[in-house]
């Protein structure tokens, strides 16, 4: 078994962004800027975008996170986007989820100009990712397809089987595995919770990708051997430790770890890979901004 390790993985794609961005400044242009919007004190939330910021301010970026009040009406988050759209300096933005209820987190990711819209949510990007156009892809997806490449995983004519259908994850997953491209050209099988007899999907996959949300729910009983598993989870559990919560994966990682071929750990793989994608996204929505060509890599 090999560990696809997403820290050595992001840390190889932020080497290689925080040297194309100093070849851009020493040319006399500005820093790609990025700014997070993130509602209330939800505890991963704030880690989630303090990381962001951190990695893109260590690849050279510019890095604002705007912290809103719970109390924010909807008008006034979107009045905040649309100022954020007309911004020359800002080229990629993104809010942190989940929102609270009294907002319509569709509506406040459509609000987002497409071409800033560095998490790949906006269903512009979806549609162009659907058509296999070259456009900002869902960051956590693509953080695994660059994962994929990274480590020259072979992906034509596979059997890829999806757990999860969310719009962030287990959906784009499904399509960019299935497209005409490298890493791609899978036969893909989507799971969900209405799913009958899971074990028999899993049993035949190639490369099993996780993105349940339920912590452990793939042992590895349910693992073909020789199998890539992607384990996208991240879940919060309450433990007796300095923290006061552990990190888990939908994947027993213990058991699977004993018949795969390839597999993620949590924490340290997909989360990590992540950001790798919102930073080349971002450095992608810099490069069409300010009119460098050969914008998306993928
Ligand atoms: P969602 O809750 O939106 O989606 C979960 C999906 O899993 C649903 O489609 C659901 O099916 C399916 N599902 C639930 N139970 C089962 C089951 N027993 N068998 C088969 N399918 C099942 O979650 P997300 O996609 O947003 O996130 C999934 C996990 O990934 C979470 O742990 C999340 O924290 C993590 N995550 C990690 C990221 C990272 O950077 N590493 C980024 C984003 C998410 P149905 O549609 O029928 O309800």
């Amino acid at each position: 078994m090999q560990l696809l390790d997403g820290k050595l993985v992001s840390e190889t794609i932020k080497e290689k962004l925080k040297t194309e961005i100093e070849s851009y400044v020493s040319q006399g242009k500005r820093k790609p800027k990025l700014v997070a919007i993130i509602v209330g004190d939800n505890g991963a939330s704030q880690t989630y975008v303090a990381s962001k910021e951190r990695n893109s301010k260590a690849v050279g970026m510019d890095s604002d996170i705007i912290r809103l009040e719970t109390t924010i009406t909807e008008t006034e988050l979107l009045d905040l986007i649309a100022k954020l759209n007309n911004d020359d300096t800002v080229d990629g933005m993104l809010v942190q989820l989940p929102l609270p209820k009294h907002i319509d987190a569709n509506k406040v990711t459509d609000a987002i100009l497409p071409h800033k819209d560095v998490d790949g949510f906006h269903p512009y990007n979806t549609g162009q990712m659907v058509k296999g156009v070259d456009t900002l892809l869902p960051a956590t997806p693509y953080g695994i397809l660059l994962m994929l490449e990274h480590y020259n995983i072979p992906t034509v004519g596979k059997h890829c089987v999806v757990i999860g259908r969310s719009d962030i994850v287990g959906k784009p997953m499904s399509i960019l595995m299935s497209r005409n491209a490298y890493p791609g050209n899978c036969t893909v099988t989507m799971c969900h919770s209405k799913t009958q007899d899971l074990n028999s999907y899993t049993l035949r996959a190639d490369i099993l990708i996780v993105a349940s949300g339920i912590p452990e729910m793939v042992t590895g009983d349910m693992v073909k051997p020789g199998a890539v598993v992607i384990d996208v989870g991240i879940t919060r559990m309450d433990a007796d430790n300095e923290k006061g919560y552990v990190i888990k994966g939908d994947v027993h990682f213990e058991s699977a770890k004993e018949v795969a071929s390839y597999i993620t750990p949590v924490p340290g793989g997909v989360g990590l890979m992540t950001i790798a994608g919102l930073l080349m996204n971002t450095l992608n929505a810099y490069k069409k901004h300010v009119g460098i060509e050969e914008a998306y890599t993928v």
